[in-house]
């Protein structure tokens, strides 16, 4: 799928249309113009192969996992397992009993915060974040704060959007228990030094937890490398279907952690007077899991390591420094978010004349462009760059450089009309 970039004959590039071509609902717009899909970030779509792979197994492989005396319930458990495996190369894993399925990203934080902080966390402990997260990496932390007396505190940016460093040392102590960062920031785009915050959080004896929801299809992912304590991703941000998600944990950090929930699939032996659980992964999994999900994960996982995620990075880079270029060329329309490392996610506001984001998005969707507009599930992170929302786009591996075009003419268009 690669050939070379007439740019830079050293450097392979994609070839974006052989890519479109697997992709149903860029291939068939169902209306009268064609969809230009610039909401990535949001939601990946779905290739032919992530979509047949799931129906295949609705088709011909569906019974409940693990308990089945009977070979299709044994197909079904080889192929949810076989999905975890996926997940473990696909992460570098040390052992696929550390990847545990999940609904999403959202998930996997709340398992960590109920199991380990409830187990981990007393008055006077502190959970470190930052500025750039989303909701799901401030709530779920607010609330184990709120019932152990751990206290919650936070890493600041510049107003490029990179975190400042400087002050993260400052904060990091012998009371930090967890710093939970993401590796991308998804309102943004930054990129974080997560092997840098990590070396250093453990220095102090903390745990490290990255959000990598918005990092996983953009470039390659070694835990291990890491040395990510956990590491959290969603499916449908990386091709993949909705409902599933990942949570790696370390070993023996996951074997110390009490059940999440409770219910079938999770125990060893259950008496009325008490129950001993199950080991590592079905610990954590309790209930039927979304087998189809992992299933469609697996397929969606080969899939981007068939084409490469260095390749998909560098494609992405150079939309986002098209777009990057040709927005900063639009009066009146400032960017947010100029860190020094991003992935392809462009947000802006329009001040001269003022548009609300609401009304740029209403006004791209008429011409088929689909951008994200809002606070992005990242309250205090507009609160610190003084907007409520910004609009938002954000590229994947289908996009083409026409479409980034076709969003710069659109929004001149849509200031000329409001002026
Ligand atoms: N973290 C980041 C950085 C995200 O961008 C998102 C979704 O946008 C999430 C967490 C939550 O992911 P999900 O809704 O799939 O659980």
């Amino acid at each position: 799928m690669l050939n070379t970039s007439p740019e830079h004959p050293d450097r392979p590039a994609l070839d974006v249309e052989a890519i479109r071509a697997q992709f149903p609902i860029l291939t068939t717009p169902t209306d009268d113009q064609p969809l230009i899909y610039l909401d990535s970030a949001a939601s990946t779509q779905q290739p032919e192969c992530v979509i047949d792979a799931v129906a295949d197994y609705h088709r011909g492989h569906h019974a409940n996992i693990h308990r089945g005396a009977y070979r299709l319930s044994r197909t079904a458990t080889r192929m949810y397992e076989a999905a975890r495996e996926r997940v473990a190369r696909f992460l570098n894993a040390a052992d696929p009993v550390e990847c545990l399925f999940t609904r999403g990203t959202t998930e996997s934080i709340n398992l960590v915060a109920a199991t380990w902080g409830r187990a981990n966390l007393q008055p006077g402990d502190e959970i470190l974040i930052s500025t750039l997260e989303h909701h799901s990496n401030i709530v779920p932390w607010q609330m184990v704060a709120a019932t152990t007396g751990a206290c919650l505190r936070v890493i600041p940016i510049d107003d490029a959007g990179d975190l400042d460093l400087d002050a993260y040392r400052r904060l990091l102590s012998p009371r930090t228990r967890l710093v939970a960062v993401n590796q991308v920031s998804n309102a943004l785009g930054t990129i974080n030094p997560v092997g840098e915050i990590t070396a250093e959080a453990h220095a102090v004896g903390a745990l490290v937890l990255i959000d990598g929801a918005q990092w996983v299809a953009h470039g390659p992912t070694d835990v291990q490398a890491l040395d990510a304590d956990f590491y959290v991703f969603s499916g449908h941000k990386l091709y993949g279907p909705t409902g599933i998600g990942v949570l790696y944990g370390k070993r023996r950090l996951l074997e110390s952690m009490p059940p999440y929930q409770g219910g079938g699939d999770m125990i060893e032996r259950v008496t009325f007077e008490h129950t001993t659980y199950a080991g590592l992964p079905n610990r954590f999994e309790a209930g039927t899991p979304h087998i189809s999900g992992a299933v469609g994960l697996a397929a969606a996982i080969d899939w981007v390591e068939s084409i490469g995620l260095e390749a998909i990075g560098a494609h992405e880079q150079a939309l986002l420094h098209q777009a990057t270029g040709r927005l900063a060329q639009i009066p009146g329309l400032t960017i947010k978010g100029t860190a020094r490392h991003k992935s392809g996610v462009v947000s802006w506001v329009m001040n001269d004349p003022p548009i609300a984001t609401l009304d740029i998005g209403t006004a791209l969707d008429l011409r088929g462009i689909c951008i994200r507009t809002g606070h992005h599930c990242c309250q205090p992170l507009m609160d610190r760059l003084d907007v409520t929302s910004t609009a938002r786009a954000s590229f994947g591996v289908y996009n083409r450089p026409d479409e980034v075009e076709a969003l710069a003419e659109a929004l001149s268009e849509i200031r000329a009309s409001a002026s």
